[in-house]
């Protein structure tokens, strides 16, 4: 297991040699104690990336591409250790990593590695006589900070486009979760990566990230994390004006129209919150059901929700594992106190589980609360396996519950009816909608938010803008200049 600074190439202790324990949520076993990242690590990482960019950016598009291709399959063929590693350091239980996270890991390096070599620039029609065109050019040195919710897969979302396009990445993962970007870092080694493309860099948010954010030598930060920390970033990057992209917090509405079918709507729903125990910004975190089928659909959840598998995230008939952290394991009971305090009802769960064999995991129950619009369990981003269900009575009410928010991240609805779809698609203020389906990604399809969700998007073709910048060149073929001077 990999434990040091990934820098130039090379795997180093932090400057000032302090480590990060780190820790299984399952069972409180100390998995690894990390080299620490502090500021001057930071600008040792810049300095590396910096001096690996004017090498990187004349690599041929199609050599960087075959190098992200390559490091996918590297990736594909160390897939069951990595799924393990995930799996342990995070609490995601093996189905998922081996199922989901793993394989969609691969899937964004290939579509990276497939994209590099088709980022075309454009010609012009301007003033006769003028050849302009326009190319897209790297920005440079980027920073990439992320959360300890899917910390495998984002290494694919954030350093596979920002090096397809040309860019050098400094990443900082976050401090819950670095085993599996440094088990990258030793596979972007192994592939042949030039020494200072990439630089992992594990560290303390406060610190290491605050030092990313404000760097100079920075042109851009792609960050993703909550609300209150992508404030900060925006404070941080203000001396030199660096390029920013925000993927922050969510509260998904996830409307059920009285004409659903009915079992799609709870296997999805009940996915939309529960897969990786609510810890997702597009979780559908608050259910809005038609009060006419509101009963119905409530039995039917409550059931569902009953005979989900909790347990060791390494055994595989395991649905729910441990939150990632006892401190967040904590912060989602504490909703649960808040529920009951402003006269939520609590359906289901609302606790952690008593079973001895999951005392010492950071567990909470699948819990469903009944809840009003104005109540703080409706407002504020949970991040657990917690879901608030508010009944509406028509359309426009529901539009208006979904849209009552200050977030804009991911929204689902379930209906037949194929007018009603569109439109509410398109009333809802959400990066994403999901129709009779939800929390469905692929790196071809844009993704991120309006609001406070935060700007920019991730993937698809879009997040290929978001990594370079816009060259106009004009070249004056046959045109006469005026004479602005006549002499
Ligand atoms: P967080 O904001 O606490 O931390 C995220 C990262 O930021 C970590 O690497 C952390 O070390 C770093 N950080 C913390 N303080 C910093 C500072 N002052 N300067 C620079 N970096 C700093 O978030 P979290 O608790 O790790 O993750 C959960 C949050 O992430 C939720 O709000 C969730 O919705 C959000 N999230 C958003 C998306 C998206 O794409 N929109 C995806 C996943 C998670």
């Amino acid at each position: 297991m990999q434990t040091k600074l990934f820098i130039g190439g090379q795997f180093v202790d932090g400057l000032a040699g302090g480590t990060i324990p780190v820790t299984n949520p399952y069972d409180q076993s100390r998995l690894a104690d990390v080299a620490e990242a502090r500021a001057e690590d930071i600008d040792r990482a810049v300095e590396a990336a910096a001096r690996a960019f004017p090498a990187w950016r004349r690599t041929s598009a199609s050599e960087r591409g075959r190098l992200l291709l390559a490091l996918a399959s590297a990736i594909e063929a160390n897939a069951g250790q990595l799924a393990e590693l995930e799996s342990r350091d995070t609490g995601h239980p093996i189905r998922d990593t081996a199922g989901l996270d793993v394989p969609r890991t691969v899937l964004g390096f290939r579509y990276f590695g497939g994209i590099a070599d088709k980022v075309e620039g454009s010609v012009i029609p301007v003033d006769a006589g003028f050849l302009n065109y326009v190319e897209r050019e790297p920005l440079g040195v980027v920073g990439q900070i992320v959360p300890w919710n899917f910390p495998l897969m984002f290494t694919s979302w954030k350093l596979g486009p920002a090096l397809a396009a040309g860019n050098t990445v400094v990443l900082k993962p976050a401090e819950l979760t670095p085993l599996s970007s440094l088990a990258i870092a030793e596979l972007v080694r192994e592939v042949g990566f030039p020494p200072g493309v990439v630089n992992i860099v594990p560290g303390y948010g406060g610190t290491a990230g605050q030092r990313l954010a404000e760097h100079d030598g920075v042109a851009k930060l792609a960050f993703t994390g909550s609300t209150v920390t992508g404030r900060k970033i925006v404070r941080a990057s203000a001396g030199n004006l660096k390029r920013l992209q925000l993927e922050l917090g969510g509260k998904g509405a996830n409307i059920v129209f009285d004409d659903a079918e009915l079992e799609a709507a709870v296997a999805g729903s009940a996915f939309a919150i529960f897969h990786n125990q609510g810890q997702a910004c597009i979780a559908g975190s608050r259910l809005l059901v038609h009060a006419a089928i509101a009963d119905r659909f409530i039995e039917a959840f409550l059931a569902l929700a009953r005979t989900i598998r909790l347990g060791d995230p390494l055994d595989r008939a395991t649905e729910m594992g441990p939150l990632t952290s006892r401190v967040h394991q904590e912060r989602v009971l504490s909703y649960c106190e808040i529920a009951r305090r402003e006269g939520g009802e609590i359906l289901l769960g609302g606790k952690a589980p008593s079973h001895p064999a999951l005392e010492r995991g950071c567990f909470v129950e699948p819990t469903v609360v009944r809840a009003a619009p104005h109540h703080t369990v409706c407002r504020d981003e949970v991040f657990g396996p917690f879901v608030t269900i508010t009944t509406f009575s028509d359309e426009d009410e529901a539009i208006r519950l979904a849209n009552d928010t200050q977030y804009g991240l991911g929204a689902g609805l379930w209906t037949r009816d194929v007018k009603r779809a569109h439109r509410v698609a398109k009333a809802v203020k959400s990066g994403m909608v999901w129709v009779n389906c939800y929390k469905r990604v692929h790196p071809a399809s844009p993704f991120g938010g309006v609001g406070e969700s935060g700007y920019g998007r991730e993937m698809g073709f879009e997040v290929m803008r978001e990594y370079t910048h816009a060259r106009s060149v004009w070249i004056n073929v046959d045109a006469k200049l005026p004479a602005f001077y006549p002499r």
